[in-house]
């Protein structure tokens, strides 16, 4: 986690609502802290300072009790005794074969930001990898056909990439490599023009929309998305959402097979809601010989530490940990993906 005490009140606010983020927590309060952090962002921090004295902070819209005593304690030099209980109670739990699979990797390789559906800014995204221990981060923000996320057209995503430019001078050692999560359109192309694929890192291609399509089409759509010279790595090859949505129907066979001979990799997605692929169909990546990325899929910092649930799968699945594309080197990886 970025940061250590004392902390600022931003930061204390920060790393309340990254430990929420952490824990998957979706109940009012989270909402509640996110919109605090705004707040006091908004505000310079003498005035901050002088509503905590005069005792009036919480008469600010977006103030509660709760966030209020963060920032009092902050101002204090003090770790908020909320954050304290957060960081104890909110720390993923792994088993020891998960450990070593996630003491293995070096990075991660499809999150987002602000730019899309995320809720933080780059930079802070690539902070929090560098405080996790990674090497690098693949910046994977959605491409422009899915709306809804906010997906990038070919004018932002140039943008994006002077960004990140600019931030790898900042940064350095730590790389924040260049990437996007593709969609995969319903005849198998990919929604990004070819001229700015081949300007991207890594690629993670991914079925957004019309989820259930017949299994023949579906399949078809897969294995040409996979083998897309520029696709580096398939996310969340089923779409399905544990307890929403059933998994997408394929024929997984095909699918995998075209993983191994087009060298796409499949992704382990660690979000908690997808855990995807199921066990079977990871046991049947491996036995197709497929290379596996564990990927966090974050959209905020604190979901970056969501990586042990992707490690805890492939640790049970026996997956060699030099089949995972993000135990390699930086050099390795973009050498392999061609970048
Ligand atoms: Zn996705
Ligand atoms: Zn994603």
């Amino acid at each position: 986690m970025d940061g250590s005490p004392p902390f600022t009140q931003v930061q204390a606010l920060e790393l309340v609502v990254h430990c929420l983020d952490r824990s998957y927590d979706q109940t009012p309060r989270a909402k509640a802290f996110v919109r605090a952090l705004g707040v006091v962002k908004g505000l310079d921090p003498g005035e901050v300072e002088a509503l905590v004295a005069a005792d009036i902070l919480t008469d600010l819209d977006g103030i509660g009790p709760s966030s209020a005593a963060i920032v009092k304690e902050a101002l204090q030099g003090k770790v908020p005794a909320y954050l304290a209980k957060l960081e104890a109670t909110t720390q993923i739990a792994m088993s020891d074969g998960a450990a070593a699979v996630r003491a293995a990797l070096k990075g991660d390789l499809h999150c987002h930001s602000l730019w899309s559906d995320g809720g933080a800014p780059v930079e802070a995204m690539a902070r929090t990898a560098v405080a996790l221990g990674h090497e690098y981060l693949v910046l994977t923000d959605h491409s422009p056909r899915l709306t809804v996320a906010h997906g990038l057209n070919r004018e932002r995503l140039l943008a994006q990439l002077q960004e990140i430019e600019a931030l790898n001078a900042k940064l350095a050692p730590f790389r924040v490599l260049t990437g996007m999560e593709v969609d995969i359109l319903e005849d198998g192309r990919l929604d990004l023009d070819d001229d700015l694929l081949v300007r991207l890192d890594v690629v993670v291609a991914s079925v957004h929309s019309k989820l259930r399509m017949e299994r023949t089409p579906m399949t078809e759509r897969m294995v040409l998305a996979v083998a897309n010279p520029h696709v580096d790595i398939l996310g969340h090859c089923t779409g399905r959402m544990i307890g929403k949505r059933p998994p997408s129907t394929f024929d997984a066979d095909y699918v995998f097979a075209a993983c191994a001979q087009f060298h796409t990799a499949v992704e382990i997605n660690c979000r908690p809601e997808r855990l995807d692929p199921p066990e079977e169909l990871l046991a049947l990546a491996l036995e197709y010989g497929c290379y596996l990325s564990i990927d966090s899929d974050a959209h905020a910092t604190g979901q970056l530490e969501w990586q042990p649930h992707g490690c805890e799968k492939a640790a049970q699945g026996g997956v060699p940990v030099e089949r995972i594309i993000n135990t390699w080197s930086v050099d390795e990886l973009l050498a392999w993906t061609g970048a």
